[in-house]
């Protein structure tokens, strides 16, 4: 389906990526919507989040585990065989080489590093297809912290491998069994548990999305895929900088971080929806988990349950930022069906030998159709973020395949 929003010229705009305004507003999105409690707990991870990140001390710590436990700078790989079949030039930035497996991790480092400085002792962390929460798991050990993953009871059912995973790294993994039995309702149950333990507990929010300041703070810990790759497209390409940047959105933090260090370029930025789950594209005006934004909702306004092969995306709304980026016309949301990236995580592993998670396959199965239909003109460079690698899919993969 053709994406129903116009293509403005992309404007470097002043500010934009920058920090929110006050009361984390992202233009008309964003905010604190929250009971009194949180409201609170935010206020004190807002202000530590802000000393953090002034402290080179802090940032250098950061850093350093991003380099020796997670193996950054990930590498930025041209995708030869592909950009000659499709006539573009395809660099891609390679989130599923980080350990663990996917861009969570440079999050959760940071929020699992900013935990400890709050003196907090536990992480509570949501998750839908596990990864967020293996990610969280892994920080927790590393850093000697507990860890409490809510997930909803489906998705326990349906992500065996990853439960195990969680529960091999010491977390605890809470089953929750209300509403959808998924990501939308793991993400209400960790919330109505953390007012109750912010004492000593941090929640550590997986996405661009929730209260202020996280939309702010997981773009700013997820700013290194943009950073590294803004310098390795300066070292590589011809043009210096990549034409088009591309990157899958779920809640949007892949996409955030990447789009964060080309904001004041003239690269067209491109978020890539799932059909079933496209806030950015589909949504409309509303609150949910501590945060004004696009949700789906039906007639009523009744926020609806999202559907994608790829459980990453399977979120009914969009991160504040990302609305805002959207309605200043800087960057533009398109969608893929299931169809799409099934085929195009199939062709990637077949040209490039790289198995993609089933999320990143969403972007690419938008450079492999606007490629196709002149939406992308021939000759042009494009960087696009693999989020992650498709270990993970390989069950859903073996029934369709
Ligand atoms: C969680 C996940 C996503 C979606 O999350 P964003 O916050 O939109 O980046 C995308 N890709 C992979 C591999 C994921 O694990």
């Amino acid at each position: 389906m053709r994406d129903a929003l116009p293509w403005r010229e992309p404007v470097p705009l002043d500010g934009t990526m920058g920090e929110p305004r006050a009361r984390g507003r992202f233009g008309e999105y964003g905010g604190r919507y929250a009971p009194e409690s949180l409201v609170e707990a935010c206020r004190e991870v807002d202000e530590a989040f802000r000393e953090a990140w002034a402290d080179p001390g802090f940032r250098g710590a950061l850093a350093r585990l991003l380099a020796v436990n997670a193996g950054r700078p990930t590498p930025l790989t041209p995708a030869h065989r592909l950009s000659e079949a499709l006539g573009v030039q395809l660099y891609l930035k390679r989130e599923d080489l980080t350990h663990t497996g996917s861009h969570k991790i440079n999050n959760v480092l940071g929020q699992a590093l900013l935990a400890t400085r709050m003196g907090r002792r536990r992480l509570i962390a949501e998750t839908g297809a596990g990864q967020h929460g293996v990610a969280t798991a892994t920080a927790a050990a590393l850093l000697g912290l507990e860890a409490t993953v809510f997930m909803g009871e489906r998705d326990i059912e349906r992500q065996a491998l990853n439960v195990f995973r969680m529960r091999m790294l010491g977390a605890e993994v809470v089953p929750v069994t209300t509403g959808s039995r998924t990501l939308k309702d793991a993400t209400s149950e960790a919330m109505r548990h953390w007012v109750g333990t912010t004492g000593d507990s941090h929640y550590c929010i997986g996405s661009v999305v929730g209260p202020d300041p996280y939309p702010w703070m997981v773009r700013e810990f997820q700013r290194v895929i943009g950073d590294e790759a803004r310098g390795q497209c300066a070292a590589e390409l011809r043009t210096g900088v990549p034409d088009y940047v591309v990157a899958c959105v779920g809640g949007g933090s892949n996409a955030a971080g990447t789009f964060a260090g080309f904001a004041d370029t003239p690269a067209r930025l491109v978020g890539v929806e799932a059909e079933g789950g496209a806030g950015a594209a589909r949504g409309r005006l509303g609150v949910l988990h501590g945060s004004r934004s696009l949700f789906l909702q039906d007639e009523d306004g009744q926020i609806t349950q999202a559907h994608s092969i790829a459980a990453g995306l399977d979120y009914p709304g969009v991160g504040p930022e990302h609305a805002h980026l959207r309605d200043l016309g800087r960057a533009r949301y398109v969608t893929v069906t299931d169809d799409e990236a099934v085929g195009a995580a199939v062709r990637l592993a077949r040209t490039e030998g790289i198995v993609p998670a089933l999320e990143s396959a969403h972007a690419l199965a938008w450079v492999i159709r606007a490629a196709g239909d002149g939406d992308l003109p021939a000759g042009s460079t494009v960087l696009m973020t693999l989020s992650g690698r498709g270990d993970k899919d390989a069950s859903t993969l073996k029934e369709l395949l």
